[in-house]
């Protein structure tokens, strides 16, 4: 699928929604019909705090931007966020995509 920002392809390791499905437990893929890249998605995106995925995030809009929440609410997004990033790109990497997918959903092919 390609991101509904940037019209490029979204790769798993990229996919905001499969990161979104990793930190929630819950398969989210069924509740929206396009991708988007994480980096495309500055909401999600700024609580990643991990060398790997680069300089952080920053989300200019005040509905979603976290330099205006609550600290100990941010803390606590940023372990979720950044836990489920590299869950993600641990279990691309290690090819163990479907067992590890299967959890929440049905592989997708
Ligand atoms: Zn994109």
């Amino acid at each position: 699928m390609t991101c509904d920002v940037c019209d490029q392809e979204v790769s798993k390791g990229e996919d905001a929604t499969w990161l979104d499905s990793i930190r929630t437990g819950e398969n989210l893929y069924v509740l929206v019909n396009h991708a988007r890249h994480i980096k495309c998605s500055p909401s999600r995106a700024q609580y990643i705090i991990a060398p790997e995925f680069g300089l952080p995030v920053v989300d200019e809009r005040p509905e979603y931007d976290k330099r205006l929440r609550d600290p100990s609410e941010v803390e606590e997004l940023e372990r979720e966020f950044t836990n489920a990033w590299y869950e993600l790109q641990e279990n691309i990497k290690e090819a163990q995509w479907c067992s590890v997918v299967s959890k929440i959903t049905e592989c997708l092919r």
